[in-house]
């Protein structure tokens, strides 16, 4: 088989050999002739040695992203396909509703799949993942089970790769609406919409931190930016009495019907709301809470954003901070994977200076194992959660 190949210059090689996977244009020095976008292509060093095999795109800054791939494959393309079943093998253990792919860490860049019960949710972010979109699924529905399979391809970044905004569904069985699927897990009844649904249909990144919250949540709770309620209803399972909040009316109609289905109404209240306005409104009411959640969206999406974020979370944190009782949990989250967590720590202890709280850590944490990171792309490990108490 002849193996279709790219060179990179030396800036490209220096790059490499830290580690990270991808490959900018710029680095590239050369392309065979006959590589198109979407190819899995053989990289070589300035001096012509195998460097590995990447996957390729035409189109946009990002060019190749290295696999593990190594070089005595007899047969690079069913090796790319069999990471997927080992993909899904790594997750043994993990609950019904779990990532499957999570990307480069899984070898498999620009592939998001996420499973929620008898369904998955499929993201094919590069020209290489989408052109291999139906063998995936195949190979997918083989070794998971699974009965119907949709597609969240409206993601900008595909944009960057020429790639069109789709969402569908790819497999169905009349048996599973993908809209409505339940997944039952950690004693709760979980209600997923893959279609309409944030991400993939939820946040699954957070799944083992709502179980690590709920185990120290007591008294009464705030769950800010609640969305769907997995923290909140994780709390009010543990006899926490919960106020949710999030500034999306139809995130906190599906909090509604998910707290109905597990008969935990009565311990959930719903406050339609910026969270910065209310936190400031509690503290003049003198409201104070036992517990308190703040998981909000990423408040640092750029690196020229790290400042405004930054201060972004140490308002909420502070304020937070001051309306927790004596002896209060915090769980405080950031998804931003341009603060890192010796920032994010350090923010928190700003917060607590200024509140003058005395702040215990108790617990560090980050995205559920079933989100595996490289070590050598700092940014894919994004998710930082401290579980405090407060004095
Ligand atoms: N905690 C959730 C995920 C939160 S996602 C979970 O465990 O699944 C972030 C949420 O913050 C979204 O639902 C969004 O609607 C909400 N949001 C963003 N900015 C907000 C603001 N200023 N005030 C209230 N909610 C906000």
């Amino acid at each position: 088989m002849s193996v279709k190949s790219i060179s990179l210059g030396g800036k490209g090689a220096a790059r490499l050999r830290r580690g990270h996977p991808w490959i900018y244009r710029s680095d590239v020095l050369s392309v065979g002739p006959d590589v198109l976008g979407g190819d899995l292509v053989c990289v070589r060093l300035p001096d012509g040695k195998f460097a590995g095999y990447a996957t390729w795109s035409d189109h946009g800054q990002l060019s190749g992203r290295m696999t593990p791939i190594g070089p005595d494959v007899a047969d690079p393309e069913a090796s790319f396909l069999h990471m997927v079943t080992q993909a899904v093998a790594r997750r043994k253990g993990r609950p019904a509703a779990c990532r499957l792919i999570n990307g480069d860490a899984d070898g498999l860049p620009g592939l998001i799949v996420d499973r929620y019960g008898p369904g998955l949710s499929i993201q094919a972010l590069t020209q290489a993942a989408a052109r291999r979109q139906d063998a995936i699924v195949e190979r997918l529905l083989a070794c998971t089970g699974a009965r119907v399979v949709v597609a969240r391809n409206d993601v900008k970044v595909r944009a960057f790769e020429g790639l069109p905004m789709e969402r569908g569904v790819l497999v169905s069985d009349p048996g599973v609406d993908p809209a409505d699927i339940v997944v039952e897990m950690h004693g709760l009844r979980l209600r997923y919409d893959l279609l309409d649904g944030q991400k993939t249909g939820g946040f699954l990144d957070q799944t083992d931190n709502r179980v690590a919250a709920a185990a120290v949540a007591h008294g009464d709770a705030l769950d800010c930016f609640c969305y769907d309620g997995g923290f909140s209803l994780h709390l009010a399972a543990a006899g926490c009495n919960v106020t949710a909040v999030d500034s999306s009316g139809p995130a906190l109609a599906r909090l509604t019907r998910r707290a109905e289905d597990n008969g935990l109404e009565k311990k959930i209240t719903t406050v339609e709301e910026n969270v910065f306005d209310l936190l400031r409104t509690y503290e003049r009411d003198g409201r104070r809470f036992d517990t308190i959640v703040l998981d909000p969206p990423a408040f640092a999406k750029s690196r020229d954003s790290v400042d405004a974020g930054r201060r972004a979370y140490k308002e909420i944190n502070l304020r937070g901070l001051k309306l927790l009782r004596h002896g209060g949990v915090l769980v405080t989250c950031s998804c931003s994977a341009h603060m890192d967590r010796a920032g994010f720590e350090h923010m928190l202890s700003e917060a607590a200076g200024d509140a003058r709280r005395f702040v215990r850590i108790l617990d560090r944490r980050s995205a559920a194992p079933d989100h595996p990171t490289l070590v050598t792309a700092p940014e894919t490990d994004y998710l930082k959660v401290l579980i405090a108490e407060a004095h």
